[in-house]
């Protein structure tokens, strides 16, 4: 099946809103084996509105717009289709006591402009938003389909997932992808591709196909099959033979993140986590709590930016600062350990370094950090040289901590 995609609002066009509902639904439809044939952004104008439709209808047998549903005066996508598919509003009862309940509950006062939201064209299929107030509308002309939701995100993912794939994959029998994504950290694209040159080369010749999906500091690689489930064993046994030869970069699948593998590690093993911060100034705490139950693990941590609160919270002795420097392996090794004590904790990772775009030295340049795991059994350090812009290196060094404490839990040794 081809589709397209049209997304309304001048805000697009001026840059002011990134298009992320375009990104969204292009992924979520190839996972689906839908085709994307074009992807539109258009102004909240009545003429271009028609135009765009009426082109797409007239190409594509499924179109999917977003955007311009809203209560004001500038949102016109509802009277537009009005227009072009020859219907008129008319006042839906359901989605009338859907909103007065959606008010209700949040303890709202409903204006009339939220009112007119329950009117809607006769001709369309009304999709609930179990999110909002604005309804998706599923239209069909000649065959083809035409549905509109509202372009604030969680919105639209929301009548997607409930009430539009269900729908299409009882229309269609899709000739459904399966794909597995597996994460890596601390090995660059090129290196990876090196490592792993052999086994690409069995996976394409089985029929698969490989993406390298890079982002700072780590790389995905996507395996997808295009002939659905029957694939899913071999793909499995594709990634455990990887895995086996990259213990230490490969960290999860799917929806994993270092962070969620850690937490997952730290539950199974009874363990407790805090973290003393320099260059990363929270960064990692803040990655480390963004898994749901990290309250079961991690007992927080101490944001040491200057030396003398080195010094003075994670009791840093000055003579060290003042021998080797804030970033050195001797500085984030007392951090560390010191950390784990003070705050009474099995692990404690402290991160130190210089994030740029000044205070480089020869000696020690922008993109140098130290990382220190103090763990049960002791306490070593590791050092990093990260490349890109400040906030690369401490979105990298983030990533590199994480990955680190990971491979001291589960003992796989640099
Ligand atoms: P609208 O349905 O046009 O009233 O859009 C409501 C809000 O959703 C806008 O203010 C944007 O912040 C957001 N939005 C609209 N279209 C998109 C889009 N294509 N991608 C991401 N956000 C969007
Ligand atoms: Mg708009």
């Amino acid at each position: 099946m081809q589709a397209e995609i049209i997304t309304i609002g001048d805000e697009l066009l001026i840059g002011q809103t990134i298009d992320t509902n375009s990104a969204w639904l292009g992924q979520e439809l190839s996972l689906r084996g839908i085709s994307i044939y074009r992807i539109t952004s258009v102004s909240d104008k009545k003429e271009e509105i028609i135009d765009a439709i009426d082109q797409a209808l007239g190409r594509s047998q499924l179109v999917l717009v977003t955007g311009g549903l809203g209560p004001t005066k500038d949102d016109i996508t509802k009277h537009t289709l009005c227009e072009y598919f020859n219907t008129k509003l008319v006042l839906n009862q359901e989605v009338l006591d859907r909103v007065e309940a959606f008010f209700k509950q949040r303890g709202r006062e409903m204006l009339p402009t939220n009112t007119l939201q329950a009117s809607l064209p006769e001709a369309c299929t009304v999709i609930h938003n179990h999110h909002g107030t604005a309804s998706g509308m599923w239209f069909e002309k000649n065959g083809n389909i035409l549905i509109s939701m509202p372009g604030v995100p969680y919105e639209m993912k929301g009548i997607m997932k409930d009430g539009v794939f269900p729908k299409l994959a009882e229309l269609f029998e899709n000739n459904s992808i399966f794909h597995k994504t597996m994460h890596t950290q601390g090995i660059p694209e090129s290196f990876l591709a090196e490592k792993i040159a052999d086994w690409e080369i069995m996976v394409r010749e089985s029929g698969l196909s490989l993406a390298y999906l890079p982002s700072p500091g780590t790389v995905k690689l996507r395996l997808t099959s295009s002939k659905g489930g029957v694939d899913k064993t071999k793909i499995d046994a594709y990634f455990a033979a990887l895995e086996f030869k990259l213990p230490k970069h490969i960290f999860g699948y799917n929806e994993d993140t270092l962070s969620s593998v850690v937490g997952k590690l730290l539950i199974e093993k009874n363990l407790t986590l805090a973290t003393v911060e320099s260059c990363t100034s929270g960064g990692l705490a803040k990655e480390i709590t963004k898994t749901p139950g990290a309250s079961a693990y991690f007992e927080g941590s101490f944001v040491t930016y200057s030396n003398q609160l080195k010094s003075l919270i994670a009791h840093v002795p000055k003579s060290v600062i003042d021998q080797f420097g804030a970033v050195s392996e001797q500085t984030v090794l007392e951090m560390a350990t010191n950390g784990k004590r003070l705050l009474g904790t099995d692990y404690c990772v402290a991160t130190s370094g210089i994030a740029g775009p000044d205070g480089g030295t020869t000696e020690k340049p922008v993109g140098l950090i130290w990382v220190a795991i103090a763990h049960p059994k002791g306490v070593y350090a590791k050092q990093f040289l990260f490349g890109g812009n400040r906030e690369n290196i401490i979105s990298m060094t983030i990533l590199s901590a994480l990955n680190l404490l990971r491979c001291t839990l589960l003992e796989i040794n640099d």
